[in-house]
């Protein structure tokens, strides 16, 4: 099978208890082109969470400093904290013919988009009404009525940004929300956008 060799970002957003990371998971395990982005941040590790495999844990002074000498691709703050993607992970997966797949916020998803333009793919996942959303929320039993309370506020203003996005996905049914994604990857995947290194030597231009 003949592919592009150009690469694509494969932007996932959504907001907490929408079920992306599960959708994220499969996909990554599925298409061996996809690597996933690790992210800078400057909060602490959760759990047993490793230094340089969920994220990069650094210092707000070493974020700033990355800020100052423009590393950042995008970088935004969540929830009281930093968060950003170097650029060094784009242009590395980029020389290896790879995609990135983002498990961002909208905030990023907006600035990949102004730099790289259609070669950021913007998918939002939605759950299929905000009451079902707040049930799985409050369900998890690890938050505080207060952080559930925050969380759906959150929500409900991610979810406003839908216009940004160039497809939705409404995680009703798992599998089928599964199948759409890997239906939106595969279909970029063919975007004329990245085959014009190919098309160009197929015409000897
Ligand atoms: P958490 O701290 O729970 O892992 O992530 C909190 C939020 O930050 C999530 O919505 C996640 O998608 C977002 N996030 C993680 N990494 C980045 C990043 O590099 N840039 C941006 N803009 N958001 C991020």
């Amino acid at each position: 099978m003949i592919e592009s060799d150009e690469g694509l970002l494969f932007i996932v957003c959504g907001p907490s208890g929408v079920g992306k990371t599960t959708l994220c998971r499969e996909l990554l395990e599925q298409r061996p082109r996809l690597s996933l982005s690790i992210s800078y941040t400057t909060r602490s590790p959760r759990g047993d969470e490793k230094d340089g495999v969920a994220y990069h844990f650094v210092n707000e002074s070493r974020f700033q400093e990355m800020i100052d000498q423009e590393l950042f691709a995008e970088w935004a703050r969540v929830h009281g904290h930093s968060y950003g993607t170097s650029v060094e992970v784009i242009e590395d997966a980029w020389s290896k013919g790879r995609d990135i797949l983002f498990d961002i916020d909208y905030q990023g998803a907006g600035q990949l988009r102004a730099r790289f333009g259609k070669r950021a793919v913007l998918t939002l996942v939605v759950p299929p009404s905000m009451g079902i959303l707040e049930k799985r929320l409050r369900g998890r039993g690890t938050d505080s009525a207060e952080v559930v309370d925050r969380r759906l506020q959150a929500a409900r203003h991610e979810l406003s940004q839908f216009p940004m996005f160039d497809y939705v996905i409404v995680n009703d049914d798992l599998a089928h929300a599964q199948a759409m994604i890997f239906s939106i990857y595969d279909s970029s995947r063919h975007m004329r956008l990245i085959w014009e290194e190919r098309m160009r030597s197929l015409l000897s231009l």
